[in-house]
């Protein structure tokens, strides 16, 4: 047998036996997953898999392997890991759909759970929909969007059009700039609690999430330590949102610029999701993109601010290099955004949604007076439409709770669909007469179950 056939062979050998022992793997962290769920602990363990990291790169070192392709597959498997143990996490969204699945059996149910404003979208977009079918807007168009949305968009944000792309809401933005702009084994940091989406996107597309754990206690702000001791050479991107969904903190500024100061010297994308910027009345100048860094991305959305969440609109804010790569999966994956949709949220800029900031603080309002007269614990939100609180039971379980109040005919959404966050649950601040109901009968269930 020749060299090259030989080595072939032993190639192919080492494959098959890789197969094998990632089938035992697989089998093993699904187990581990069952172990865990049963003892109500998380699926990541953070010091357990640092020490791990540790071991691979001593190992590197003794075999003379590249550390970097090592972490990029250890990564990869252990988002195997979390992949298998995941499946049966409750987020808003699980209780939504069992909500909506017992409103078609004939239940009234009481939404606390979704983040959905429930007053209509602008007359403007009435009027637009109209005027639609006769001005033509229906055909195919360009990736990044119509030229008048993009140039209307960029004198709202006071930067070029080449810094806008329009995208089907900021779900779809977040998944685009996190599937282009890291590869499989890179790293992203997430600061829980945390909108589910960002960790999902990243564990798709096969990057390794590092989660900063932030408390009440420390009311929400991550420390720059944690974000330093988070960050290794795999490390490609750090996730923003605030108004922060579900806590509704905004940072305070010089955290912030501490925030941008070290994703520089890391030189780290900052993926910033400013969808609920809106709601706390901030405007561009308020926003990430005031770093002029380069490397920012920033979402946003029609979803909130203008009460459109089903019209699926939102724009990406980032520098023309970035817009260029993340719409080429846009156009693979789309084409382009409904071009009557994007005539709609054009006419919607014109519309004052003033009075909608006004509305939502005005229930937020409502609602951390009721929770504090019915003693839950939290920090009161400087933005969005929520509030994150725990009752003041030791180990009150959250999940069970939600379980238990939706058969009361009232949704919420378990703490732990945003991390490691069992004790807490999230209410939306709806209409005030809505949400007094649904207080009231949370309170009385609370009292029955503690
Ligand atoms: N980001 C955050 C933080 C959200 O809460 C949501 C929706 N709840 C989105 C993005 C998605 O918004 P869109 O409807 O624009 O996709």
């Amino acid at each position: 047998m020749s060299d090259i056939e030989e080595h072939r062979k032993k190639i192919e050998e080492i494959t098959l036996e890789m197969i094998k022992l990632l089938k035992t793997r697989t089998d093993i962290a699904k187990q581990i997953g069952d172990a865990k769920a049963s003892l109500g602990m998380t699926v990541t363990d953070e010091e357990r898999e640092d020490a791990l990291r540790t071991q691979v790169t001593k190992l590197c070192k003794e075999i003379d392997l590249d550390q970097s392709t090592a972490l990029k597959f250890l990564n990869l498997l252990l988002n195997e890991s979390v992949k298998v143990q995941s499946d049966n996490k409750q987020t808003h969204l699980s209780v939504f759909l069992k909500a909506k699945a017992l409103e078609e059996e004939g239940k009234k149910i009481i939404h606390l759970e979704v983040g959905e404003p429930d007053f209509k979208p602008p007359e403007e977009v009435k009027t637009a929909l109209v005027e639609v079918y006769d001005k033509g807007y229906g055909k195919y168009g360009p990736a990044k969007g119509i030229t008048e949305l993009r140039k209307a968009l960029a004198t709202k944000e006071k930067c070029s059009e080449e810094n806008i792309m329009i995208c089907p809401g900021a779900r779809f933005a977040v998944y685009l700039a996190i599937t282009t702009l890291l590869n499989p084994g890179d790293e992203i940091i997430v600061i829980e609690p945390a909108w589910p989406a960002y960790k999902d996107c990243a564990l798709n597309a096969g990057i390794k999430v590092r989660t900063i754990k932030t408390t009440l206690e420390t009311r929400w702000e991550p420390s720059i330590e944690q974000i330093h001791n988070a960050i290794n050479q795999n490390t490609k991107m750090i996730v923003l949102n605030y108004p922060n969904n579900p806590t509704g903190k905004v940072l305070p500024i010089e955290l912030e610029d501490s925030i941008i100061q070290t994703a520089r010297e890391h030189d780290l994308y900052v993926l910033s999701d400013e969808i609920y910027s809106e709601y706390f009345g901030l405007d561009c100048k308020d926003s990430i993109i005031n770093y002029n860094y380069e490397k920012s991305i920033v979402t946003k959305s029609f979803s909130k601010s203008h009460a459109m969440t089903g019209y699926r609109i939102g724009w990406v804010i980032a520098e023309p290099s970035i817009i260029e790569k993340i719409s080429k999966l846009q156009a693979l994956s789309l084409t382009n955004v409904s071009e009557p949709i994007q005539y709609a949220a054009l006419q919607a800029l014109e519309a004052d949604v003033s009075g909608n900031t006004e509305i939502i603080n005005s229930r937020l309002e409502a609602l951390i007076k009721i929770a504090k007269d019915i003693g839950l614990e939290f920090v009161e939100p400087d933005g969005a439409m929520y509030l994150f609180a725990k009752t003041k039971y030791k180990d009150f379980d959250a999940t069970k709770f939600s379980e238990k109040l939706l058969e009361h005919g009232v949704a919420i959404a378990p703490g732990e669909g945003f991390g490691d966050y069992k004790e807490f649950f999230r209410i939306t601040a709806i209409d005030e007469t809505r949400l007094k109901e649904g207080m009231i009968i949370l309170d009385a269930i609370l009292k029955e179950t503690a």
